[in-house]
């Protein structure tokens, strides 16, 4: 429900703003993209209640993404923003924490963690008891609009808030998971959903993993990449968090050359820093898969 949110917010306001042009020539940065495509699965079948059995979405290839001329980090704007909002325990803490690394490294673009903004500065009537008191939820548009989107700072690419209690986005909703503004390059998650980190090893991985595959597709979003029909692929939607869980972490041949041009970064030096994160922190499929592609894209060139 949450993300059919977020997927209008994407199709109503990719942002058209002129980008800077990158060192390497974007057909470059395409073809040998498509040369890690045996690395990559194609998407699975479409099961009843997935998300394009129930949203009608046309993919976007590379060259749909660059006539689109799309949302891009420039030398004016080459910092993340992220605000923590609420109290975070011990374990959500370190979730945080590493998802802030993994955000620097998935994007390769400096990433600014702000004052952390504390419930008590988020007015009652912004906030209620889910469920008749079970937990709290904080209102998302009211964390867009009042906290994230003003003064803005003029260095920011985007503007993050992570929040630790639950999120919803108003009159009809029960929860949202998240929630994005393309337009204003700023948006919210909750970390609430993404199980408790605290319980054990396995949890604090799971939890960290939902996390940072959901910090990176929205931040995807503001840099104008649509939902990915083609691939098994972090920027596919997702309905459900089953359908979430399957997703793997890694961007298809059609949307890696879209996040290189948007940021500038070294795809090379990325898939290094991407395999020591997972190595890290106990993702070890994940640093697998990113070692596999490094050595690929080197012998791509
Ligand atoms: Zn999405
Ligand atoms: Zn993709």
């Amino acid at each position: 429900m949450l993300l059919a949110l977020i997927a209008t917010a994407c199709r109503d306001e990719i942002p058209r703003s002129k980008s800077e042009s990158m060192a390497e020539p974007v057909s470059e940065l395409h073809a040998r993209s498509l040369a890690l495509s045996e690395l990559h699965e194609p998407a699975p079948t479409v099961g009843s209640g997935d998300w394009l059995a129930e949203h009608e979405e046309p993919g976007q290839t590379f060259a749909e993404y660059l006539d689109e001329d799309p949302v891009a980090a420039t030398a004016g704007r080459r910092r993340i923003y992220v605000v923590p909002i609420g109290e975070f325990d011990a374990g959500r803490q370190q979730v945080f924490d590493r998802t802030v690394e993994a955000v620097r490294h998935w994007f390769g673009l400096e990433v600014v963690v702000e004052a952390a903004v504390p419930l008590s500065a988020i007015p009652q009537n912004s906030m209620r008891q889910s469920n008749h008191g079970d937990w709290l939820q904080l209102h998302a548009g009211y964390l867009m609009r009042r906290v994230l989107r003003p003064n803005l700072p003029a260095d920011a690419a985007c503007r993050i808030g992570f929040v630790s209690a639950d999120l919803w986005p108003g009159r009809g909703w029960n929860f949202v998971f998240g929630q994005a503004s393309l337009r204003d390059r700023i948006g919210v998650w909750s970390l609430y959903r993404n199980g408790d980190p605290n319980e054990s090893k396995a949890a604090a991985r799971l939890c960290l993993l939902r996390t940072v595959k959901t910090a990176t597709h929205e931040i995807g979003h503001m840099f104008g990449m649509r939902h990915c029909t083609a691939w098994s692929c972090n920027l596919a939607g997702s309905n459900h968090q089953a359908e979430s869980d399957r997703q793997p972490w890694r961007l298809c041949p059609e949307c890696l050359p879209k996040l290189l041009r948007a940021t500038g970064v070294d795809a090379g030096e990325r898939f290094v820093a991407l395999r020591r994160f997972g190595d890290g922190f106990g993702l070890a499929a994940e640093a697998e898969w990113f070692a596999r592609a490094g050595d690929a894209w080197r012998s791509a060139r």
